[in-house]
């Protein structure tokens, strides 16, 4: 007989027809005459409910069927009669097709941390939370690419391996094959990297960016969805050292329209959860409000859904940089001395703190920072006619800070050679770059979403590590 998935099952109204079902057990409860099996398969954050006559069955199958094994369940589906359920099915034959000592078994049916599921990576999926976390994570997935697609945007794949550290200022990780127990040196007692696997330096890719814009200027429109590495040893909720990013990469656009696609994709991906994921978002709202019901008043978080729907319905507030900064001189707690870092006035960087102040406090909306000092971002972003400002914007969440970071680019060739060279990067190592600078080259625009800031958006989770199967940090590299 074939399987049937729960989530499927859940949805069938066809009374007395027989069914199998495969899945794991996450509880057994009854008594001698009865008893109910909660089975879970992933397909749907809801268990199905299986009652098994307990006579109809060998004691010895009964002792077996404990939480964590895997059973296939023949049965009849009828209307179910307990509360918290539309259907169960009514057990004709059950076959127990992996065991689970329960007493080895980590995963308890009772509530376990966040950070004891951290260390039980391995086996979080089958809980209820990895499992919402799982299927959500999924749809965002399956809409980026919808979005793009439908919009006529080709998805292409950069390198993994990159030879070009213009990007990643010390926080790349090197990829070598050289014995590091005895590493080649030139005569002149510097690594001789013509021995290495590329003939070259490599590392691992902070951004498929500049390769982006290269397809960019030939295909228009074109994104990149793949995985990033970033040696940056920040342990904070919201950095990985392995993350994915979203970057599309668009030939004429300029900020405006850069802007308008980054507040069209973001509200998209949100509608698209509101849409689709309604089930496991209001269990991870359950649990948000669970988590946070001793915190005070001020200090809990919007209702999930009811934050999701706030941000699709609103306008994105858009200022620039100088803007922002007089906000925050302004502000309560810049005058108080409460942010850690403080702001001295133009020039200085942006923290999680402010932004959060911008978005949370005083806007209340997602905001958008644009023309930031060219002093603090990268080389290739379009230089402003002031001298100091360049063409970059920002997209600020609330909870998060930092969501999107992009620019307009700089299409001028002299100007960029001109602060490639200010800033020390080897033009000639770049010439692909420049090249698209000296052949047709046109205004375009593009920006980055980590995938995983997105995600800690849409699932109201407080760590990044909560929303990435295996997550990468300084000191932990796990499963
Ligand atoms: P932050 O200031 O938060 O470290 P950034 O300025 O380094 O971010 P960008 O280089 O602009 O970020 O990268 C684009 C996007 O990638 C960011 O907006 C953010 O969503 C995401 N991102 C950056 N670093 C990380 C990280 N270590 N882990 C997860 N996501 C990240
Ligand atoms: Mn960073």
């Amino acid at each position: 007989m074939r399987r049937t998935k729960v989530a499927a099952i859940l949805r069938d109204t066809e009374y007395g027809k027989e069914v199998n079902v495969k899945g794991w057990v996450r509880t057994r409860r009854g008594n001698k005459f009865v008893n109910f099996i909660a089975l879970n398969d992933g397909s749907s954050i809801h268990n199905l409910q299986i009652v098994a006559d307990v006579p109809k069955f060998s004691e010895e199958l009964i002792k077996r069927i404990t939480t964590g094994s895997a059973i296939s369940v023949t049965g009849v589906l009828a209307e179910s009669s307990g509360s918290g359920q539309s259907v169960e099915v009514q057990a004709t034959n059950i076959e127990v097709i992996g065991d689970c000592n329960a007493d080895e078994y980590p995963l308890q049916p009772k509530k376990h941390s966040l950070e004891f599921l951290r260390d039980i990576a391995h086996l979080r999926f089958r809980t209820n939370i990895f499992g919402a976390i799982t299927r959500v994570r999924h749809s965002m997935i399956f809409a980026v690419h919808k979005f793009f697609s439908e919009k006529g945007f080709y998805n292409i794949h950069t390198p993994i391996i990159t030879a070009s550290d213009a990007e990643g200022a010390g926080e790349m990780f090197r990829v070598t094959t050289l014995d590091v127990n005895n590493i080649p040196k030139t005569e002149d007692g510097i690594v001789d990297f013509s021995q290495d696997f590329f003939g070259k330096s490599t590392n691992l890719t902070v951004s498929g960016q500049l390769e982006g814009e290269l397809a960019a200027l030939a295909m228009s429109e074109i994104y990149t969805f793949g995985p990033t590495f970033r040696a940056e040893n920040s342990n904070t909720a919201r950095h990985l050292a392995e993350f994915w990013m979203i970057e599309p990469e668009m030939a004429f656009y300029d900020l405006d329209d850069n802007m308008d696609l980054a507040e069209e994709f973001t509200k998209y991906l949100l509608n698209y959860a509101l849409d689709n994921c309604k089930e496991d978002l209001e269990f991870l709202s359950n649990r948000q409000q669970e988590e946070e019901k001793n915190k005070k008043a001020e200090d809990r978080s919007m209702e999930l859904i009811e934050k999701l729907k706030f941000v699709v319905e609103n306008d994105y507030v858009r200022l620039t940089y100088s803007e922002a900064i007089d906000i925050l001189m302004n502000s309560k707690p810049h005058k108080k001395n409460k942010f850690q870092y403080p702001i001295t006035g133009f020039g200085s960087d942006l923290q999680a703190e402010h932004e959060r102040y911008l978005v949370e406090k005083h806007f209340k909306k997602p905001v958008i920072l644009t023309d930031y000092p060219m002093s603090i971002k990268a080389f290739y972003m379009k230089q402003s006619d002031d001298g100091r400002t360049v063409r970059a914007m920002d997209v600020l969440f609330p909870q998060i800070g930092e969501i999107i970071g992009g620019s307009q680019r700089e299409e001028s060739y002299d100007k960029l050679l001109e602060r490639m060279r200010v800033l020390d990067l080897p033009e000639k190592e770049m010439y692909w770059y420049l090249d698209t600078r000296r052949f047709g080259s046109v205004p375009h625009s593009g920006f980055g979403l980590g995938f995983e800031r997105l995600m800690l958006f849409v699932s109201g989770m407080g760590n990044i590590r909560d929303v990435i199967p295996f997550p990468r940090t300084p000191k932990n590299a796990e499963f």
